[in-house]
């Protein structure tokens, strides 16, 4: 995912829930396991849902490019599966508009489609999509695909990111430190999960909410010191709470440990 320029960041605006700061709504967590599979066809999707299902991947299921949209405002999948002809929105322009957006823009994308054309697939690239399947193909084939994608935008096959002393295990929800299971509430484990798969980076409180919260909840910026905070506290019996760093005038960066 990290080869991909997406300009510049868009800052959005968080509008505060009077009396319910701290206490962001509950979201669906975002984790990079997780297969957004927009299809119309219901056979097609039930095929695909329960074959990705059983290969270990959560599957959310759209009908329509409509429906996807409104599930991203909220959450953000790992992978995006993406049916070429919708009723409505084209999985095609849903690409586009996924790429322009830097909240979206970085998410893998496989275009399922019965065009075989040179032209369409040229066109498909165009759009930024990453893969391309071509119908009819097996489940077997498209799973095999969605793996190679996860191994090259840098999304672990295995769902285990490891880090030194840290293992995050996306399946099972659990982080370890030297081994020794660490309890971490939701947010902080989306949060970690964030900063790990961006080390080194520096994320200003709005983008933090944006890429760990959703855009479809409204909570204050400070909401994420308080997660800062929590997150820290989690790491420093183990001394490793330098490892969340605040980057003076923008937010929080993620220290990849040795
Ligand atoms: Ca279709």
């Amino acid at each position: 995912m990290q080869n991909r320029s997406t300009g510049h960041e868009t800052v959005t605006k968080h509008v505060s829930n009077a009396g319910h700061e701290n206490q962001p709504k509950q979201i669906e967590p975002m984790s990079s396991n997780t297969i957004l599979l927009v299809e119309d066809e219901p056979e097609i999707r039930e095929l695909l849902s329960f074959s990705l299902g059983r290969a270990g991947f959560q599957v959310w299921e759209s009908p329509s490019a409509e429906d996807a949209l409104q599930r991203l405002d909220g959450t953000l999948p790992g992978l995006l599966i993406l049916d070429w002809m919708l009723p409505g929105m084209s999985g095609i322009d849903l690409a586009r508009r996924l790429r322009r957006d830097p909240l979206t823009a970085e998410i893998p994308i496989i275009m399922l489609t019965a065009r075989g054309e040179e032209t369409d697939k040229l066109k498909s690239f165009d759009s930024g999509v990453d893969d391309y399947v071509t119908k009819p193909f097996s489940p077997r084939e498209l799973i095999a695909r969605v793996k190679a994608l996860l191994r090259r935008t840098g999304t672990p096959e295995s769902g285990l990111v490891d880090h030194g002393p840290l293992r995050l295990d996306l399946n099972a929800h659990q982080l370890t430190i030297h081994g020794k299971p660490v309890a971490l509430g939701p947010t902080e484990f989306r949060l970690l999960e964030h900063f790990m798969n961006h080390p080194g980076r520096a994320f200003d409180r709005s983008q933090l909410l944006d890429r760990v919260w959703g855009r479809s909840v409204y909570v204050e910026e400070r909401t994420v010191d308080v997660h800062i905070l929590r997150l820290r506290k989690v790491l420093q019996p183990f001394g490793l709470q330098h490892l969340v760093q605040t980057v003076r005038g923008v937010g929080y960066r993620y220290l990849q440990p040795e």
